[in-house]
């Protein structure tokens, strides 16, 4: 299979494209290799993955019609993973622009790319921030959530909606995957874990935001890895019954679809920060601080409709994952 994957050079873009070469597809890389996080480590995961057999990178914005265009002409892409996105709940509070910019019309170059070419099933990220302060635990794909609390929330529950009338409208099938707390090896460093390893070593306190209080359904990478790939083998197809001229009125039947991706095992703020310290071998210095804008205050993922239909379900417990993260960020920056 030739497969478009954007954000290539983020963090789980990078694990999916590793998964897909080693198992012998061949992977087309994006990424506009923004400067939001350092971009070394941007560049680290791309030079584990252009020597690769299959593997071709172009630096290219979601935001650039023509580009996108281009691309797509170019290539015949035969499925698509979009995961190229401004992330970040806290960023997007003092940087509204680049959300709208790369998520939403970024996405809609997408999704007109996916649409023009016959893209076979195009699977994209959503986050578990379309939830808002949802009561309902655990969250399940049919709450009705249209409270976000962020843009960037807003932006995923947009790209979701935008999904939907393609899907509807060009039988396009589409699966938005909301991926609850991602951690891990090659992780991101505007995150929890990563922030709390690095103030640690530096013998810095670490920012304990909501005193502590939160739960996050925190997920280990490969097991996300995992979810992705096999939603992507795993396409709706269109309804066979639809002549593709005249509108489908069995709108139930139109290959749209939304999944939970969570480890479903949610976990206290403070234990997460005591399987880190034993991992590491140190204690932390905390300074408690208030809940910050936009943020949420526990998040808690059903994953029986990803099970059920996809036949897969996260499992990695937090201190094995945790463990992991120490291996690697111990390796890479020689500490
Ligand atoms: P990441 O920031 O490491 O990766 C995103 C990549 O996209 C980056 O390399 C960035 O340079 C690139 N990018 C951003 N805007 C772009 C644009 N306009 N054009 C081209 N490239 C662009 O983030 P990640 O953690 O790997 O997240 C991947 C996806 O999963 C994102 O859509 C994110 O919103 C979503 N998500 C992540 C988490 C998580 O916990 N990591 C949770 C929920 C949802």
């Amino acid at each position: 299979m030739k497969v478009l994957v954007t954000g290539a050079a983020g963090f789980i873009g990078f694990h999916v494209a590793q998964r897909l070469l080693a198992r012998g597809d061949e992977v087309i890389g994006i990424d506009n290799l923004n400067d939001y996080y350092e971009v070394s480590l941007k560049e680290s995961r791309l030079a584990l993955l252009e020597p690769q057999e299959g593997f071709r990178f172009q630096k290219l914005d979601l935001d650039d019609r023509q580009g996108i265009e281009d691309l797509f002409a170019d290539e015949k892409f035969d499925r698509v993973v979009n995961l190229a996105a401004q992330a970040g709940v806290r960023y997007s509070i003092e940087n509204p622009h680049s959300y709208v910019q790369s998520n939403i019309v970024g996405f809609l170059n997408i999704l007109e790319g996916c649409r023009h070419n016959n893209v076979e099933h195009l699977v994209y990220a959503s986050s578990s921030s379309v939830y808002g302060a949802n009561e309902t635990m655990p969250f399940s794909v049919h709450d009705n959530v249209d409270h976000p609390l962020s843009l960037y929330a807003a932006s995923k529950k947009a790209n979701e909606l935008m999904a939907h009338t393609y899907s509807h409208l060009y039988r396009l099938p589409t699966t938005g995957l909301r991926f609850f707390t991602v951690y891990g090896p090659w992780g991101r460093p505007d995150m929890a874990l990563f922030l709390f390893t690095r103030a640690i070593l530096e013998g810095k306190p670490i920012k304990v935001f909501n005193y502590g209080k939160h739960r996050r359904d925190f997920t280990y990478i490969d097991d996300i890895t995992e979810g992705i790939i096999r939603t992507l083998d795993n396409v709706a197809m269109p309804n066979p019954d639809w002549s593709g001229t005249e509108p489908d009125p069995g709108t139930s039947r139109a290959p749209w679809r939304v999944y939970n991706i969570g480890n479903s095992k949610p976990v206290n703020l403070m234990d997460y920060i005591q399987a880190l310290e034993h991992s590491l071998g140190r204690t932390a210095e905390k300074e408690f601080l208030p809940m910050q804008p936009g943020d949420v205050p526990d998040t808690y993922a059903d994953v029986k409709q990803l099970k059920q239909d996809v036949g897969y379900q996260p499992s990695t417990p937090v201190e094995e994952g945790i463990a992991k993260f120490v291996d690697w960020y111990s390796g890479y920056y020689n500490v």
